[in-house]
């Protein structure tokens, strides 16, 4: 596995490092608190990435379908790596913008993985089009509901065959961009007695009659990013939104795996996100000890401290290490499933006793909202990293089941 970054990737990096440090950072508590994100920053920020982007098609393979070899060990693709960067990057500044740029979101990994060139040309297309027009435009992923969160093959919400189209009933919740969103990937099922092998997934378009925005939620953390509730009441969909086509269903459970799929592509990301903000808080308290006393001695000189900052740097590095391996590997075609699971419980966890440890070692001013000292935004933000795109526990099950089964070969 190659540890060096490309120098475009170092030239990203270090690009949204100033922006993070000089612009984003210092507008961070005020977006926390009026809950959203300026849209003139969206809209500069989007001119500035598609510069960025410019030719560069493994980083334009992450915004959309372009046709090309699955990558190989001997063809890799830069483009997960790529995206890990970035993510842990702007994480660093501000997870939740990072949750707030326009583009496919959530929403483009399944298209990517299970739509049909149709599909992908036209939803795709969809996103980009607008964004010609100067206009910012949201994809999302819609899967959650009530009482399947963990228990993706639980799901209620009822799609069925009607003439030359689908209509489905339902409800979805914290749906991030979701009432933003130009359209959402939401999955239903025939029957739920069917278990995984009943899932569907439809792109339902923003506007389609009986698809509505319930309540948008008020969170602990991240709270400048929209996470929203959606209702879908008799929802009639044309056939042609049946994500990968009826066909596709033949083999039993794809509409399963096409959830699946898209938390192989979207764990390593999520958890580079929290190492960004693990990161930012690990610094904040390794700068801080430097220049405070404690009974005439700076406190970077008691062991107790010191150990506990080696601690949270070792931890933090050494995730990053798992997820940077689990988007290797999907950048050479590999199969990682265990390996993205791995590295969200690991950066997750890290980054979680990060921000509590940071905020012990700083103390009471660790906990005070201020413009320049945002632990205690960065210790609300975090928790969430350890429950969405599978709670903790849950990776340990993926993790343990796939440790069992290659073991049920001997
Ligand atoms: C800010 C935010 C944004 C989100 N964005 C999206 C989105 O865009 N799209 C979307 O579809 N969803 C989204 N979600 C939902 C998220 O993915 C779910 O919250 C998550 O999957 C956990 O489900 P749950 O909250 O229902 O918890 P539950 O599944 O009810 O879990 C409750 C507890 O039981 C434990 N548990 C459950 N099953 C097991 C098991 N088999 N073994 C051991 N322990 C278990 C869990 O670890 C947890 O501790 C978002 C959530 C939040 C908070």
């Amino acid at each position: 596995m190659e540890f060096e970054l490309t120098k475009k990737q170092r030239d990203m990096k270090d690009a949204l490092t100033q922006l993070g440090k000089f612009v984003i950072r210092p507008m961070s508590l005020q977006m926390d608190r009026e809950h959203r994100v300026p849209e003139d920053f969206l809209q500069r920020f989007v001119a500035m990435a598609g510069s960025m982007r410019g030719s560069d098609e493994d980083v334009t393979a992450a915004f959309e379908d372009v046709k090309r070899e699955p990558p190989s060990l001997d063809k890799p693709s830069q483009m997960n790596r790529t995206s890990l960067v970035g993510a842990e990057e702007l994480a660093w500044a501000d997870a939740s913008l990072l949750l707030c740029l326009p583009g496919p979101g959530l929403g483009g990994p399944p298209i990517r993985g299970s739509g049909t060139a149709a599909q992908k040309a036209k939803y795709f297309g969809m996103i980009k089009d607008l964004e010609k027009q100067g206009k910012l435009a949201w994809g999302a992923y819609g899967l959650t509901e009530p009482a399947a969160g963990s228990d993706v093959a639980g799901i209620q919400a009822r799609c069925r065959k009607d003439g030359d189209g689908w209509v489905i009933n339902g409800r979805k919740c914290y749906i991030t961009n979701g009432a933003r969103a130009v359209w959402v990937v939401i999955f239903a099922t025939v029957d739920p007695a069917l278990g995984r092998a009943g899932h569907r997934a439809f792109v339902v378009e923003k506007g389609t009659p009986g698809f509505s925005v319930g309540k948008i939620e008020d969170k602990l953390g991240l709270r400048a990013s929209e996470t929203a509730e959606l209702v879908l009441e008799d929802c009639r969909v044309p056939a042609a939104c049946l994500l990968g086509g009826e066909e596709s269903y033949a083999a039993k459970s794809s509409g399963f795996q096409t959830a699946m799929k898209t938390f192989d592509a979207t764990r390593p990301l999520v958890a580079s996100m929290a190492i960004g903000i693990g990161r930012a808080a690990y610094e904040h308290a390794r700068d801080a000890v430097k220049d405070r006393y404690m009974l005439g001695r700076p406190i970077a000189r008691y062991a107790a401290i010191v150990e506990r900052l080696a601690r949270m740097h070792r931890r933090l590095e050494a995730a990053r290490m798992l997820t940077w391996r689990a988007a290797y590997m999907a950048d050479v075609g590999q199969p990682n499933a265990k390996e993205a699971s791995m590295s969200k419980a690991a950066a997750a966890q890290a980054a979680v006793k990060a921000c509590v440890e940071a905020i012990e070692i700083v103390g009471a001013e660790g906990t005070i909202a201020k413009e320049d000292q945002l632990l205690e935004k960065w210790f609300r933000d975090i928790k969430v990293y350890d429950i969405f795109e599978g709670t903790g526990q849950v990776q340990r099950v993926v993790i343990s089941k796939r440790i069992l089964s290659d073991l049920k070969s001997f």
